[in-house]
C-alpha cells in the first residue's frame, strides 16, 4: 500500500482502497458522509476517480453500468442504513440483470446494532443484503480487507455476474495495521471470471438439434452483449444463415440493419420458429416465459448459458449448453462447416416478407410529422442522430419513451444500448448516464419519458459538475403515460398520474451551468441535439410531445390489473 515510506503503519482506510487498484478498479461511485467520508477523499488523493452523487440509487446504477460495460465490478460507496438501503436497490437491480458491482457501505458499532441497543444510523446490512445480492461479505480485521476484496470481485464477475454486498464497520476503517503486514495481507486475483468450457457431448447435441431444424431462430440476450464475444457471435449467426433477434441490449451486436436481423418480423419468427437458439438470454417475462400464444407452434430450445441452473427454468429445454458464451460458441462453431445444412428459402421468404412488411408500415407511421410532436416524429429525428454517430452510449427509460424508441431507433454497434433491464424499471437514467460516461469517455444520448426521468433528474448536477458529455432528451407529454388523465371524483388535485402541465425540464439543467432547450418540433430537436453534441457539454432538451399521446403502461398493459368493481 501507498503509506507514508517513513511510517511503519497503514489503515483500514489505505487497504481498501489499495486491494480495489490493484485489482484495476479505477473509479468509485458513492455519496460520502459517516463513516465513509475519508474513505472517497483518500481513494482520490491516491488517483482514483471519485464520482460523487446526490443520492445512492444513482451511484449504485452507474455502478452496475459499468460492470455491465467492462466486465469489472462497478463500485458503490455509501454511508450506512438509509445510504445503504438506497445504494441496496441498485445492487438488487445489478444481481437481476447480472452485472457484477460491488456495493461497499460502512456500517455501525457491531456490538450496539448485535444487541439492538440504538447507534447512530443503527442496521442489520449484511444480513439485509444478503437476499438481494448474489454474495455478502463484511470484513472485521483490517488483515482481512486483501482478501475480502478479492471474494467481492471473484464473486461478481465468476459465473452468472452480479451484485455482491461488502460491509465494512467504520472501526475497521479506522483500525492500524503494520504497513509490511498489511502490503502483504493484498490479493491480486487470478482469473477473475475463469472461461467454462461446455462438454462436448452438449455441442454435439445442439448441433444435431440445429441441422434438422426447419425453422431455426438465433435468440440473443444482454448476456451475450455482457460477454463480449462479438466475432464469434456474428460467426455464427452468418455462417448458419439463420434468422436472428436481439433483445434490447442486445440490439447492436450485430448491427439492427443486417438482412438476418428478425426484429420486425418479432412476433412472427417466435410463433412460427421450430428451434430456438437461445444465447444469453433468459425466458422470464420478457420472452413470455418461452410458452402460450407467443410462442405458438411447438417449439424445441438450445439454450446456451453460464448458469446451469436457469436451463428448464420455464420449459424443458432440448438441449441445455452450460459454458460461458465465447467458449460455447466456438465450439458450436468448429461443428458449422460449409456442408452444415442452411435454413429453408421458404422460411428465409416469410420471415422477409413478414419483416418489410412491417418495415413499410413503421416508415409510414415515421414519415407523418403531426402537430402537437408525437413520439414518433421526435424519434425519427433521434434514429437518425444514432445513425450519424453509431458509437454514440444511448441510454433509453420510460414506457412509451422505451418501448417506441427501442422500435424506432437502430443500433450499430455493441454495448451501445442501455435500458430498464430485466426488471423494466425507471429510474436508472441518470445513473446509467454518468456511469456509461465516465466509464467510455464517449458521448451520452439519454431518451428518457417525464416521469422516469423525475427519479434521477437531481443528477444534472452531478452531469454539470464533471462535465459529462451527457445530452438528455426529456420526452414531456405532462404525465405518466399522457397528461391527460382528469380527477374522477371532480375533487381539486390533479389524477394521480398527470404531473405540472408544461413543465420547464430544460430550466433544471441551466441551475448548475448546462444548456438547456425547449423545442416542440422535430426540426428543432434536430437543431437542439446537433448544438449538444458538437459541444459535447452536458444538455437537456425539454421535448414536448402530444400530451394524449402514449398508452397506459406501454406495451405492459396486459400486466396492470384492472379494478373489477370499477365505479367510474
Ligand atoms: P435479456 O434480458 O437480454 O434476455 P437476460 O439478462 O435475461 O438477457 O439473460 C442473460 C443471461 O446471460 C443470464 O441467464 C446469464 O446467466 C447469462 N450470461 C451472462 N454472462 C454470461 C457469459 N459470459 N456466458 C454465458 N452466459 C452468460
Amino acid at each position: 500500500p501507498q503509506v507514508n515510506e517513513t511510517s511503519p503503519m497503514t489503515d483500514g482506510f489505505h487497504l481498501v482502497i489499495e486491494a480495489l487498484k490493484l485489482n484495476g478498479i479505477e473509479n468509485i461511485y458513492g455519496l460520502p458522509g459517516i463513516p465513509v467520508t475519508d474513505l472517497a477523499r483518500l481513494a482520490q488523493a491516491e488517483g482514483m476517480r471519485v464520482i460523487s452523487f446526490r443520492h445512492e440509487q444513482n451511484a449504485g446504477n452507474a455502478a452496475a453500468i459499468a460492470g455491465y460495460l467492462t466486465q469489472k465490478p462497478g463500485v458503490c460507496l455509501t454511508v450506512s442504513a438509509p445510504g445503504f438501503l438506497n445504494g441496496l436497490t441498485a445492487l438488487a437491480n445489478a444481481t437481476t440483470n447480472c452485472f457484477p458491482m460491488i456495493l461497499i457501505s460502512g456500517s455501525s458499532e457491531r456490538e450496539i446494532v448485535d444487541l439492538q441497543q440504538g447507534d447512530y444510523e443503527e442496521m442489520d446490512q449484511l444480513n439485509i443484503a444478503k437476499p438481494h445480492a448474489k454474495a455478502a461479505f463484511r470484513v472485521l480485521h483490517a488483515q482481512d480487507i486483501g482478501i475480502g476484496v478479492a471474494r467481492a470481485i471473484r464473486a461478481a464477475v465468476s459465473g452468472r455476474p452480479g451484485g455482491v454486498y461488502l460491509d465494512l464497520p467504520a472501526k475497521l476503517l479506522a483500525q492500524a495495521v503494520g504497513a509490511v503486514e498489511g502490503r502483504n495481507s493484498l490479493v491480486r486475483v487470478v482469473d477473475p471470471a475463469p472461461r467454462q468450457l461446455p462438454a462436448p457431448d452438449s455441442v454435439q447435441r445442439a448441433l444435431n438439434l440445429l441441422k434438422g431444424a426447419k425453422r431455426p431462430l438465433i435468440l440473443l440476450g444482454k448476456g451475450a452483449a455482457y460477454a463480449r464475444a462479438d466475432a464469434e457471435i456474428r460467426a455464427l449467426v452468418e455462417k448458419t444463415g439463420i434468422p436472428y433477434l436481439p433483445m434490447s441490449m442486445a440490439k447492436g451486436l450485430l448491427p439492427d440493419t443486417h438482412p438476418q436481423s428478425a426484429s420486425a418480423a418479432r412476433s412472427f419468427v417466435l410463433a412460427e420458429s421450430d428451434v430456438v437458439l437461445l444465447v444469453g438470454a433468459r425466458l422470464n417475462w420478457l420472452l413470455a416465459h418461452g410458452k402460450g400464444k407467443t410462442w405458438g407452434a411447438p417449439k424445441q430450445f438450445i439454450q446456451i448459458d453460464i448458469a446451469p441452473t436457469e436451463i428448464d427454468s420455464n420449459v424443458a429445454i432440448a438441449a441445455p449448453v452450460v459454458g460461458d458464451i465465447g467458449s460455447c460458441v466456438s465450439a458450436l462453431l468448429e461443428g458449422i462447416d460449409p456442408s452444415f445444412p442452411k435454413p429453408s428459402a421458404e422460411w428465409l421468404s416469410v420471415v422477409a416478407e413478414r419483416k418489410n412488411k412491417n418495415l413499410a408500415k413503421m416508415a409510414e407511421t415515421l414519415g407523418k410529422d403531426p402537430t402537437p410532436m408525437s413520439f414518433h416524429s421526435a424519434l425519427r429525428v433521434l434514429r437518425d442522430v444514432v445513425k450519424a454517430h453509431p458509437d454514440i452510449m444511448l441510454v433509453n427509460e420510460g414506457a412509451n419513451t422505451l418501448d417506441y424508441a427501442r422500435a424506432v431507433i437502430d443500433m450499430y454497434e455493441p454495448r451501445k444500448r442501455l435500458d430498464c433491464g430485466t426488471w423494466g424499471v425507471m429510474g436508472i437514467g441518470m445513473g446509467f448516464a454518468v456511469g456509461a460516461a465516465v466509464e467510455t469517455g464517449k458521448q451520452v444520448l439519454a431518451i428518457c419519458g417525464d416521469s422516469a426521468f423525475g427519479f434521477s433528474g437531481m443528477e444534472v448536477e452531478t452531469i454539470c459538475r464533471y462535465e459529462l458529455p451527457v445530452c438528455i432528451v426529456v420526452f414531456n407529454n405532462n404525465g405518466v403515460y399522457r397528461g391527460t388523465d382528469v380527477n374522477p371524483s371532480g375533487g381539486k388535485d390533479v389524477a394521480p398520474t398527470v404531473f405540472v402541465k408544461g413543465s420547464r425540464y430544460d430550466k433544471l439543467i441551466e441551475a448548475f451551468g448546462g444548456t438547456g432547450y425547449h423545442v416542440t418540433t422535430p426540426a428543432e430537436l434536430e437543431k437542439a441535439v446537433a448544438e449538444a453534441l458538437k459541444t459535447g457539454k452536458p444538455a437537456l432538451i425539454n421535448a414536448v410531445i402530444d400530451e394524449s399521446a402514449g398508452t397506459e403502461s406501454g406495451r405492459l398493459t396486459n400486466l396492470n390489473p384492472q379494478s373489477s368493481a370499477k365505479k367510474h
